[in-house]
């Protein structure tokens, strides 16, 4: 929300986020207070108050919303990708080249397009098991009964649910957020693992309609973003383990708390949980290479986030001295800011969605060989991008 510019609207506040003190880990007390720096980030918002910004900011960029429209089909075709919409008007088609299956667990377009959803649905608690635990709880006998329908609101409170899409990409149809994954809302990570497939998924898209897209960075998309839901249905899991009741249970319990005194084994569980640790692929070996950039402060008083705002490529240039011959052929799709940081860092190219794509703690001799390289891998040809086409 922050690389967008849009935290403020939603704290209500001008200040930048804030890292909390402390989080759980299945219950178990996780004490951020004395890591030096985490990125464990929480801000409580109904998720309605979400959807109204979001949906704000799509229309500001252009975007169409419709809604009570129900997608029941899903063919593709060598060069494009038509939907049947049923709508309050009756059925029409869409056709476009892509499209993105943001349909929630239950996804028709992920069923349309043949992608499989294994993995496993815990038992239904049954109605008697609930009605004895209230009992055991309140001290009194409540009347319920089965909910009606196919998908029973027992299941889905209980929430113990851990599927994944086999395949993120079916040709032209691409899956994020829950139609990609589902996992117990244990710590609540489901939003910010979708939000973060968005993120990962929206400039390759944008790339490939606008022409500039290198080979290949569609298919990026599920190879960074497969596996970090495969270490969400992991750590939600362990999490699930972990509130069961029993002496077995209880014991594991005291073997967490005993490794949760280690500072290092905390910040491994606040990286695990925030998504931190992940490291997409890339061709540099800098450390920082795959990894998300940090909110820096700049000397010219802004920080990172802020020159992300745009959602386009930042070659940050952190007294390299960069030569605009190496990055001028990009120019139309990667913004250049040249200023200084308390960093080791010289330069670093950072990707729209904050991960960065290379980086230098030299300067620019023997660096720009890879800066073009990196540049190419992830921007495309040097020289004026091919127009869009559709
Ligand atoms: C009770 C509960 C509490 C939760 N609490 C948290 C929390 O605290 N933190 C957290 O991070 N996550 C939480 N989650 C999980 C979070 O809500 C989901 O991960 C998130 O909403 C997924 O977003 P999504 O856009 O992928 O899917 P959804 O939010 O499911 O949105 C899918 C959308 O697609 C529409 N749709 C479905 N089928 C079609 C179709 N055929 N045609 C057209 N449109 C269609 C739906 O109407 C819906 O608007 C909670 C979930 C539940 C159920």
């Amino acid at each position: 929300m922050d690389y967008r510019g849009l935290h403020e609207r939603l704290s209500g506040a001008a200040e930048p986020p804030i890292r909390m003190p402390g989080f759980q880990f299945g219950a178990l007390p996780l004490d951020l207070s004395t890591l030096d720096s985490h990125d464990l980030f929480v801000l409580p918002i109904p998720q309605r108050r979400l959807e109204e910004l979001l949906e704000d900011r799509a229309r500001s960029l252009g975007i169409l919303v419709r809604r009570g429209q129900e997608v029941t089909t899903v063919r593709q075709g060598s060069d494009e990708v038509t939907a049947e919409v049923r709508g309050p008007e009756g059925t029409y088609e869409v056709s476009a080249r892509y499209l993105v299956g943001a349909d929630g667990g239950q996804s028709v377009v992920r069923k349309q397009s043949g992608i499989d959803f294994p993995g496993i649905t815990d038992e239904d608690m049954p109605l008697a098991e609930l009605r004895d635990a209230v009992k055991r709880v309140l001290g009194a006998e409540l009347p319920m009964s089965e909910p009606p329908g196919a998908h029973p609101a027992l299941r889905r409170t209980a929430g113990i649910n851990s599927r994944q899409a086999d395949r993120y990409r079916q040709g032209r149809v691409f899956l994020v957020g829950d139609a990609a994954h589902v996992h117990s809302g244990v710590g609540g990570p489901g939003l910010n693992l979708g939000l973060q497939d968005v993120l990962n998924l929206g400039w390759k898209l944008a790339a490939a309609v606008h022409g500039w897209a290198p080979p290949g960075l569609l298919d990026t998309y599920e190879a960074e973003r497969h596996p970090v839901g495969e270490r969400v249905i992991m750590h939600t899991r362990a999490q699930l383990a972990l509130l069961q009741p029993g002496p077995n249970t209880t014991a594991l319990r005291e073997l967490m708390t005993e490794l949760l005194a280690d500072q290092g084994n905390r910040r491994h569980l606040a990286d695990l949980m925030a998504g931190a640790d992940i490291r997409y692929g890339t061709t540099d070996t800098h450390p920082m290479a795959g990894r998300w950039m940090p909110d820096l402060a700049l000397r010219d008083g802004s920080r990172v986030a802020e020159l992300l705002r745009p959602g386009r490529p930042v070659l940050l240039d952190l007294g390299a001295g960069v030569a605009a011959a190496t990055w001028t052929e990009w120019a139309d799709r990667v913004d250049t800011v040249v200023t200084t940081a308390d960093t080791p860092v010289k330069a670093v190219l950072i990707r729209p969605d904050g991960y960065v794509a290379w980086a230098t703690n030299g300067s620019t001799d023997g660096g720009t060989d890879g800066l073009r390289e990196a540049l190419t891998e992830w921007f495309g040809q040097a020289g004026p991008r091919r127009s869009l086409t559709r």
